[in-house]
């Protein structure tokens, strides 16, 4: 899951100015989607052909090595309101580059790991957000492969959302005849009609067949709730 770990976060900023090192795949997209949102986005890559391919999409794009202390000294990276570290496959780059950035006083650095070792050890070092792309899509969508749910996104260690088709004993029903919170210990959010429109879900809210409902809770009570026939 696309897990964040620790408690604190950056304060929302309409305009985030965001140094994103390492433009593999997860890298560029993060940096694409930073860009399509409004935030200014310094890309950093060693790769001379990556660094040319985005030089046009980011607002700036250096290329540069990252492990370097003089080098992060030289980019100013102690003036970015986050860094995200999205180098996972070269372990010692990747570490080495999260400790500068603390170092350099980098507080909201966002760091990928491919293991849970390597990302055992950027906790260790003072990394608040340490995500586990792959690991965290193969869990989503193992749900959604076993007909499980259609969508199932982890909200924190213990809480998820899931988009699933209502089970048929629900048809005819109201969401408060079905008791469905002291029921299930879950919650409906919204419903829809499963063509992508989404209505905030109230208790006199009538569930007809194949509809789809968005539920929130623990996770346990959750998977319980969208085994239901
Ligand atoms: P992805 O899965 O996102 O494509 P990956 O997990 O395989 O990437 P890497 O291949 O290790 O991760 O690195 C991603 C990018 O980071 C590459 O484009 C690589 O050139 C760049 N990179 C690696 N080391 C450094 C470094 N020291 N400084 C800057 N960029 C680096």
């Amino acid at each position: 899951m696309a897990k964040a770990v620790g408690t604190s976060r950056p304060r929302r900023q309409i305009h985030a100015n965001v140094l994103v090192i390492g433009l593999g795949r997860f890298g560029k997209a993060i940096a694409r989607e930073l860009m399509k949102n409004g935030h200014e986005v310094l890309g950093v890559d060693t790769d001379e052909q990556i660094v040319q391919q985005m030089s046009a999409e980011l607002t700036q794009c250096v290329k540069a090595d990252t492990t370097q202390d003089a080098v992060l000294k030289e980019l100013s990276v102690k003036d970015f309101d986050s860094a995200v570290v999205a180098i996972g496959a070269d372990v010692e780059a990747s570490i080495l580059t999260a400790s500068l950035l603390l170092q350099n006083g980098v507080e909201n650095i966002w760091a990928k790991s491919n293991s849970e070792p390597h990302g055992r050890i950027l906790r260790q070092l003072g990394v608040k957000h340490v995500v586990f792309p792959e690991k965290d899509m193969g869990n989503r969508v193992a749900h959604m492969v076993s007909g499980e749910s259609l969508d199932y996104v982890p909200i924190d260690e213990d809480f998820v959302m899931v988009k699933a088709e209502s089970p048929d004993s629900f048809n005819g029903k109201s969401l408060a005849d079905l008791k469905i919170r002291s029921n299930h210990g879950v919650t409906v959010v919204a419903t829809s009609k499963g063509d992508g429109q989404y209505q905030p879900a109230f208790p006199e809210t009538i569930i007809q067949k194949g509809d789809v409902l968005v539920v929130a809770g623990q996770t346990q009570q959750v998977d319980k709730f969208c085994a239901i026939g």
